[in-house]
């Protein structure tokens, strides 16, 4: 596929960024898009980032990201945000969740953004749906299917104790592809075997040795886990057999 993603607003600190809560919009949404970008690049897929970091205005940076967004023949456009406006500072123990845009029901885009929320609903965000809008500037000047996805809420407590870029953008990269992305294997192969000359009580070097500490049927225990993991100081990757 040939995919163009941005990140929607000018970077944190300059006019017209994103919304702040407890984390900051246009910052997170950078650290997904740039993420989606590695992972569907590392599937195959061509993808330009359509980002705009140095608008002049609101509609300047829409204006910009539309311009590059047309100048790709593409797929899909992907605009990438955080919502605001839940007000849950403390935490209620319930997310607000997931919803993306879609110009009209009958968009190309639709059937994508219905997959991108689900999987970003598996993940433990409840799931606000895809919406039709058609005043938003990016749905309504993009010549190529095009969604807008707001991740989760910033200013909301239970989403981003939830939220991790990693996840939220393999979720994104899984409803746009149906394909799960997983880190080649340089750091599970036993770089050892190669210059200690004893294979055998190394290992075989055409086999790949998991370490394994949980599986679930459930996604959201095993990000769960991968969570502790990686809070312990393990570098942990999730993989779907
Ligand atoms: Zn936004």
């Amino acid at each position: 596929m040939v995919i163009n993603v941005h990140a929607g607003h000018n970077p944190d600190g300059k006019v017209a960024c994103g919304a702040i809560g407890i984390i900051r919009e246009s910052t997170e949404a950078r650290n997904v898009k740039n993420e989606v970008i590695r992972q569907l690049k590392g599937l195959g897929h061509t993808v330009y980032d359509c980002t705009v970091d140095n608008g002049t205005s609101a509609n300047n940076v829409l204006c910009n990201i539309v311009g590059k967004c047309n100048s790709h023949a593409a797929d899909l456009d992907v605009s990438i945000h955080f919502n605001a406006g839940a007000k849950d500072m403390s935490g209620n123990g319930r997310t607000t969740g997931v919803e993306a845009y879609i110009y009209s029901d009958n968009s190309k885009a639709k059937p994508f953004a219905e997959k991108i929320v689900k999987a970003i609903a598996a993940l433990g965000f409840k799931n606000r749906g895809v919406k039709i809008n058609k005043k938003l500037y990016v749905l309504n000047h993009t010549k190529a299917p095009a969604m807008l996805i707001e991740c989760c809420f910033v200013d909301d407590k239970d989403d981003v104790a939830l939220y991790d870029f990693k996840s939220m953008a393999s979720a994104i990269v899984y409803g746009i592809t149906g394909q799960q992305y997983i880190e080649p294997s340089n750091n599970t192969s036993d770089d050892d075997a190669a210059t200690s000359g004893s294979e055998t009580s190394v290992g075989d070097k055409d086999s790949i040795y998991r370490v394994q500490v949980g599986a679930y049927r459930n996604k959201a225990n095993a990000i769960s886990l991968q969570e502790k993991l990686k809070a312990a100081g393990f570098d942990a990757a999730i993989v779907k057999a």
